[in-house]
């Protein structure tokens, strides 16, 4: 058989395989489940399927991987040096689908919140992010 796929595709689709429990998103619910929060994870029929959401709070949380939201001036969300035309093809896509979900997600009366990857390494890290994410959550609507 002719393999059609170039490595970087492949691994991108193999990432979209993978899915949904990867590690900064169970880091995450570990933590807040730890405040004593309660949650459904990656939510379908919900815009953008959230991560983590908490409908006693009516709010969405988003974690998001830095390489493929093309988290910007962060370290581990390098540009690709090669085939740079496909990555930002793919950011472009990946970031107006972000945009778009959480517009529908705010416009249906939902918050919505998004933690980046690199904010839950190491642990304390994620310790501290998770506590002001909690604060966010606690935070009555507007
Ligand atoms: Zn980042």
């Amino acid at each position: 058989m002719v393999d059609s796929l170039s490595k970087s595709e492949r691994s991108y689709r193999m990432s979209l395989i993978r899915g949904s429990d990867t590690k900064p998103e169970v880091t995450l619910r570990k933590l807040l489940y730890s405040q004593g929060f309660r949650y459904r994870k990656n939510v379908a029929g919900m815009p953008g399927r959230p991560d983590i959401v908490l409908s006693k709070y009516k709010t969405a949380v988003f974690v998001h991987g830095c390489f493929w939201h093309n988290h910007r001036g962060c370290k581990i969300a390098n540009f690709p040096k090669t085939n740079s035309e496909f990555w930002k093809a793919k950011f472009d896509t990946n970031i107006k689908r972000d945009r778009r979900n959480a517009r529908a997600l705010r416009m249906a009366g939902w918050r919505v919140l998004v933690v980046w990857e690199c904010d839950l390494t190491p642990i304390g890290r994620a310790v501290r992010t998770a506590k002001k994410i909690g604060i966010q959550i606690r935070r009555p609507a507007r």
